[in-house]
């Protein structure tokens, strides 16, 4: 057994903290407080090769294993205390670029994956819906055979990176008769594409240098060559596998973002006195610490362990979804405990461990909510389908 990353990895970890503190950390603060996202800042992150890790070097990517592109985005965050900025690359990769890779076409990969990689195009992906997200079989977004094509119609929401997006792959039903999960397909439909529009921007309370938005479709129609894996099968095939890879790797940037919130936490706790001592002299204190570091190294062991099985080409649903749930429960209770070391000064927004808490708590919701993380295990664990 070898808990170790490798000497590459860890330099590949260091040079990419580097990065981010010299090009991410400064503004972080002013795009939070203003919701701007950073096109700037995103060409940069293209140059560096950032936004095509996971996907082959064939098609303009690194060709970045799971355990590797987690670490990107772990030292990305850990360096740039920007999780907006995670949360639109992590989106970008994970749900936007990857299911392309795995499921398109060799058009479509030559045709969108370049772009992808090299940052010129933003991707995203759609399946939640004003009326439903967690059930995911319940969409009512349709796409309908018209001659050699499909007229897509229907209204999704909360898609990260819509107002800036390139390229939105699609989840719609394009069989209604069929049963539960049955009868949905995947569509890749290009900015511009007429009845595509983007709709209302979403005022988020963290994240907030990520654009989301709805996007509204209006008998747009698109070719068959659009359609992103076999008809009837996005759920399963494209949906799912994109929830995995929001499980296994997107999340390690949560991990980042508690790495630095205990950094912080550490040397304000040092240099804060009270009572003619520093704080963290205060056992109350010192132990809320003790107790960010089991959380990071515990989110940090059971994320990287999924991603290692992923990698490993394992069974692997049970880990992503522990991982999922934990990193969630750790990420906004160790920003909490930031807060609370910080005192009155943890809640104005001077302070970077102000934004922890509001960006963490997006990891119990998006990619699945704790409570359908928990479903997942404990049908895993009772045997049920
Ligand atoms: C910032 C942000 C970015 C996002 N990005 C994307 C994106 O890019 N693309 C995309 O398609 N979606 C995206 N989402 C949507 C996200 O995946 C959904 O919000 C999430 O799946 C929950 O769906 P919902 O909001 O409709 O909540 P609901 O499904 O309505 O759930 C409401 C509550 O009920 C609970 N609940 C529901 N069903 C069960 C059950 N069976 N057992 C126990 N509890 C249950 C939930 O856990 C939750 O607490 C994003 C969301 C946010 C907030």
């Amino acid at each position: 057994m070898d808990f170790a990353l490798s000497d590459e990895q860890q330099a590949f970890y260091a040079t990419v903290v580097d990065f981010a503190q010299r090009a991410v950390e400064p503004g972080a603060g002013a795009r939070d407080r203003e919701g701007r996202f950073d096109r700037t800042l995103w060409d940069r992150l293209g140059e560096q090769g950032l936004c095509g890790l996971p996907i082959a070097e064939t098609y303009g990517g690194s060709g970045a294993d799971a355990v590797t592109t987690g670490l990107a985005l772990e030292a990305l965050a850990y360096g740039g205390h920007d999780a907006g900025l995670l949360l639109s690359l992590g989106a970008h990769l994970t749900i936007g670029a990857k299911p392309i890779e795995l499921h398109g076409t060799e058009e479509q990969r030559r045709r969108y994956l370049p772009r992808l990689c090299s940052g010129e195009w933003i991707g995203s992906f759609g399946i939640t819906e004003p009326d439903t997200g967690s059930d995911t079989a319940a969409i009512t977004t349709s796409a309908r055979r018209d001659g050699d094509g499909w007229v897509l119609n229907g209204t999704k929401t909360f898609i990260t990176n819509g107002p800036v997006a390139d390229l939105f792959t699609v989840v719609a039903r394009t069989d209604p008769q069929a049963s539960a999960g049955a009868g949905m397909t995947a569509f890749v439909v290009e900015r511009g594409t007429p009845g595509l529009a983007v709709g209302a921007r979403l005022d988020k309370m963290g994240n907030r240098s990520s654009p989301t938005s709805e996007m509204v479709l209006t008998d747009c129609r698109v070719g068959d060559e659009q359609r992103l894996g076999d008809e009837g099968a996005a759920l399963w095939q494209v949906a799912f596998e994109c929830f995995d890879w929001e499980r296994t790797v997107m999340i390690a940037s949560a991990v980042g973002g508690m790495a630095r919130t205990l950094d912080d936490a550490v040397a304000y706790a040092k240099q804060r006195s009270a009572f003619g001592k520093p704080i963290a002299q205060f056992q109350a204190v010192s132990h809320k610490l003790a107790d960010m570091r089991i959380r990071l190294e515990t989110s940090r062991l059971l994320l990287r362990y999924a991603a290692w099985l992923k990698d490993q080409g394992r069974p692997h649903q049970l880990e992503a979804s522990m991982a999922k749930a934990h990193v969630a429960e750790c990420a906004t209770r160790s920003a909490e405990d930031g807060i609370q070391i910080h005192g009155g000064w943890g809640y104005i927004k001077d302070f970077p461990v102000e934004r922890a808490w509001r960006d963490a708590k997006l990891t119990s919701l998006g990619g699945g909510t704790t409570e359908i993380q928990k479903v997942v295990i404990s049908r895993l664990l009772l045997g049920e389908p």
